[in-house]
């Protein structure tokens, strides 16, 4: 990572492999790969000379980091000169823009006045020097988020053609999302196009020719996601001490780094209630410790609903909350969550696992993640808001029965009881518990559920989908 600005707004550079697309025709068969050769071929023709920049705010943790881990090594594989900027900000800074990224999904949250307005534009004003000194004119610039959206006139007055991509949302916005939208409205003016993940989070009133909708995706490739068998799982399950080791393990814990190197995992996790018995029937929640994802409800939903009739276990499972910079909301949430986890009756609570997952290396945390959703016998995402929910889609690639919140994103992905169970009012307990103790009572419903959800995670959201959506993204904004 390099550098630049000066004092104490600088921007980082993101280093950022390259990765050729012919990777992919395996996976998405010879008519598709060639759409995807073309698409790129068209926008590198236009983008010759420019740079395409990604803006956001944290390099590791959550889903923007994630994708763009993921994503941008193929588009400077597809010849488009791509960089990665990520924002430098201060705790009161990130307080500030937690807070509009909880008014937009409708949490509670103190109000965005004045005071707010001034941390947030004090911040990114130093962030720009930093821009300022990379962008040139005719470059393209993609900011993710509203942390980023203050910058996007500083990057207009350099002559770039600019993209706002705002990744979270609400079904059925009211006050406190619509004042976030007037918080950000001022900001957003002067870009080019504007990116929502899917057309029930685009606000009111914007102008619909300006309007992208790209659902994220997930890269089959990468150490989150990459094939791994039986016996590689549990290894690594059992070396980071989240699961004991079945009797005569032979294969190593080891996962492919994302610069195509083989590696071991090493580093353990931080587990309440100590690890899991080998065999035993496993519920899997993984998400940043965010209130947002519900971890107490999935908790009490699952010690008062699943326990008493299953033998099961539940994990939920988030990074080492002092981590991730741009959410200082984690350490509170994780701490509550640990004081619910201490409420719960002994007998039931040795059955319930608080993982945090070391993010040292973050390829090791991606390989134990795909260990744990590998391994689990569900899946759950019971998010009372969700912008896409990568983790879904994550878990349906590798054929998993997921129970989710009817919620944002998650719709797009789950059609219910055809690839995945949905749970329509996320905060009714029972119904939750009624559709995790089915899966795991009828295993040939969860693995029927499972094999249709790898499909459509096959048909819809893998990496060249979106990758032809952000080359044409390109030749859009180029061309005007
Ligand atoms: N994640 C991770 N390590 C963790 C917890 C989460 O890599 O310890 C990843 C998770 O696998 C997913 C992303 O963080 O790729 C979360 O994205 P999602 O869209 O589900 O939610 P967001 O955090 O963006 O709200």
């Amino acid at each position: 990572m390099t550098s630049v600005g000066a004092g104490h707004g600088v921007i980082t550079e993101v280093a950022l492999d390259t990765i050729a697309l012919d990777r992919f025709e395996p996976l998405i068969g010879h008519d598709r790969e060639d759409s995807l050769c073309a698409a790129a071929d068209r926008a590198r023709a236009v983008m010759t000379g420019r740079t395409f920049w990604h803006v956001n705010s944290t390099a590791k943790g959550g889903g923007v980091a994630e994708l763009l881990t993921a994503l941008l090594p193929y588009l400077r594989g597809a010849g488009i000169d791509t960089r990665w900027l990520v924002i430098d900000g201060d705790a009161d800074f990130f307080t500030v823009s937690k807070r509009i990224h909880n008014q937009l999904h409708e949490s509670d949250g103190e109000p965005l006045g004045d005071e707010s307005r001034r941390t947030y534009e004090h911040t990114l004003a130093r962030n720009a020097d930093g821009l300022r000194a990379l962008v040139q004119p005719g470059d393209v610039v993609l900011f993710h988020d509203p942390q980023t959206a203050g910058l996007i006139d500083a990057a207009k007055a350099c002559g770039a053609r600019i993209a706002w991509r705002c990744h979270i949302g609400v079904d059925e916005p009211d006050g406190r999302a619509r004042a976030a939208w007037a918080f950000l409205g001022s900001y957003i003016a002067a870009a080019d196009r504007l990116v929502f993940s899917c057309r029930q989070h685009v606000w009111d009133g914007l102008d619909a020719e300006r309007v992208t909708i790209m659902p994220p995706s997930i890269d089959a490739f990468t150490p989150k996601n990459e094939e791994l068998d039986e016996s590689t799982a549990a290894a690594i399950l059992a070396a980071a001490g989240i699961v004991d080791a079945p009797p005569e393990l032979n294969a190593k814990p080891e996962f492919m780094n994302r610069h195509g190197v083989t590696r071991m995992v090493t580093r353990r996790a931080t587990v309440t209630s100590g690890s899991i018995p080998y065999g035993a029937p496993i519920v899997v929640q993984v998400s940043r410790w965010d209130d947002l994802k519900d971890p107490i409800g999935v908790l009490r939903g699952f010690v008062d609903h699943v326990a008493p009739h299953h033998d099961a276990h539940l994990v939920l499972a988030g990074p080492a909350a002092d981590s991730i910079e741009d959410d200082p909301e984690q350490v509170r949430t994780l701490a509550d969550v640990h004081a619910a986890w201490e409420q719960v009756e002994p007998f039931v609570r040795r059955r319930v696992h608080l993982v945090s997952l070391p993010m040292d290396d973050e390829d090791e945390n991606a390989a134990m993640v795909n260990a744990l959703q590998r391994r689990a016998d569900v899946v759950v995402q019971k998010s009372l808001a969700e912008g896409f929910g990568l983790t879904v889609a994550e878990a349906m690639w590798k054929r998993r029965a997921v129970v989710a919140s009817d919620r944002g994103g998650i719709v797009e992905q789950i059609t219910d009881n055809e690839n995945g169970v949905l749970v329509h009012d996320p905060s009714d307990l029972a119904e939750f518990g009624r559709a995790v103790s089915r899966l795991l009572e009828d295993q040939q419903l969860a693995s029927r559920l499972g094999e249709a959800a790898h499909e459509r995670v096959r048909d819809y959201f893998l990496a060249p989908r979106e990758l032809v959506q952000y080359f044409e993204l390109t030749e859009q904004l180029v061309e005007g």
